[in-house]
């Protein structure tokens, strides 16, 4: 009897050395339970760029760029997609979200805007705007000013980009660079005083003389952090340049909220 009881009890100590296996094992799918969870960078176009220049738009272009980033998932999503390219699953585990956009500012929708709006004041996403989007409905309501620059000449041809602020990390590893440029901004620029003006860009004009202007700011807004970056016309592949898309890299690490 006891012999069958002691054989019982070692039948049980087996079923849950097993049970135990299983459960560290962990089930098929599942997350490691070490594995620190991914960031999140959404990446958002309108898709009015040439394919002769970016075959797969701004957005693919940026994705691309962003590869390095260990720890992150990066999403290309564009206006065309469904609920705009950012649905709540997305947009509400989105750490840090850049966007491109231009001719279609208008089709975005108010309720999509105020909810990126609240993801930034609110969760504390990062926001990063980039040349055109200075009228963008996100970057508008977020700077709370019109965001209009004096005028928008197209008489240049390159701009070099000066680090302004070399302790600021989304100039970290860069010195001054060259971007070819065919469209330049103004000042001044419409929007509440920046926390930081990392960049300055000075274009060589087509006349032989040189015009000077802000180039890439930062702002806090509510939890938030905003870069916006005046480069970047559609016509100007720069989202493929080594530089930028160090700046780019920069800015993501920069813009994303502390971990918890
Ligand atoms: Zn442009």
């Amino acid at each position: 009897m006891s012999e069958l009881i002691r054989s019982r009890r070692d039948v049980l100590k087996i079923g849950a050395a097993a049970a135990g296996a299983v459960l560290l094992q962990g089930v098929p799918g599942m997350a490691e339970p070490t594995a620190a969870k991914k960031q999140v960078v959404v990446v958002w176009s309108e898709g009015t760029a040439p394919k002769k220049v970016y075959p797969k738009d701004i957005n693919g272009a940026i994705a691309e760029g962003l590869a390095p980033l260990e720890g992150w998932e990066v999403v290309a999503a564009s206006l065309s997609q469904p609920e705009q390219g950012l649905p709540d699953d997305l947009l509400n585990r989105a750490d840090v979200l850049i966007w491109w956009g231009h001719q279609r500012h208008g089709q975005v929708k108010d309720a999509l805007v105020e909810k990126i709006v609240k993801r930034v004041k609110e969760g504390g996403m990062g926001f990063i705007s980039l040349h055109s989007s200075h009228f963008a409905k996100p970057n508008k309501k977020l700077l709370g000013t019109a965001c209009s620059w004096r005028n928008y000449p197209s008489d240049i041809t390159e701009t070099k980009v000066i680090v302004k602020d070399s302790s600021h990390p989304i100039a970290q590893g860069l010195s001054d660079f060259t971007i070819a440029n065919s469209e330049r901004y103004v000042d001044p620029y419409a929007v509440p005083p920046p926390k930081a003006l990392v960049f300055e860009g000075i274009s060589k004009l087509t006349n032989g003389t040189n015009d000077k202007s802000q180039f890439g700011f930062t702002w806090e807004v509510g939890k938030g952090k905003m870069f916006y970056f005046q480069g970047g016309h559609e016509t100007n592949p720069i989202f493929f340049d080594a530089n930028v898309r160090k700046m780019m890299l920069n800015a993501v690490r920069w813009a994303a909220p502390e971990k918890k």
